[in-house]
């Protein structure tokens, strides 16, 4: 278990759910994809299906809409799993709180393992982030 464990925090692979983000969030994340900032070359791969997945990204105000899809993603997400608010209005809902639709941050609605902050964030933070993912993923048990 220690080897599969230390297998997929040496390529994790990411699954992002946009909860209602503006997509600055997402854009952000994919430029820390790209072959400029290259999270491939930490074993990162974005995925299309939360059942593959190690790290659930989650950007944006979690909404009345977006909450059950969110949910839903996660429970699908095998275990070990971590997850990592990305943007200010995941982390705390920023500018969309008191909105009838708000719902509350991620970590209202999941348990949140990293934060990264900003609006957006620079992709640099999100590597940053997603290696302190991985980090939390190898000591995660599954
Ligand atoms: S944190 Fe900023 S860039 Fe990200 S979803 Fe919210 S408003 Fe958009």
């Amino acid at each position: 278990m220690v080897f599969v464990s230390r297998s997929r925090a040496k390529s994790p692979w990411i699954f992002q759910v946009n909860a209602a983000s503006c997509n600055g969030c997402l854009i952000e994340l994919l430029a820390a994809l790209s072959p400029r900032y290259d999270a491939e070359r930490l074993g990162c791969v974005l995925v299309g299906s939360p059942r593959h997945a190690d790290i659930l990204v989650a950007m944006g105000p979690v909404t009345s809409k977006t909450l059950p899809v969110l949910v839903r993603a996660y429970r699908q997400m095998p275990e070990p799993k971590v997850t990592v608010a990305l943007g200010t209005c995941a982390v705390s809902g920023g500018v969309f709180v008191g909105s009838h639709v708000f719902e509350g941050p991620v970590g209202k609605v999941l348990p949140v393992d990293v934060y990264i902050g900003g609006c957006p964030p620079k992709p640099e933070a999100i590597l940053r982030g997603l290696m302190k993912a991985a980090e939390k993923l190898e000591g995660v048990r599954g």
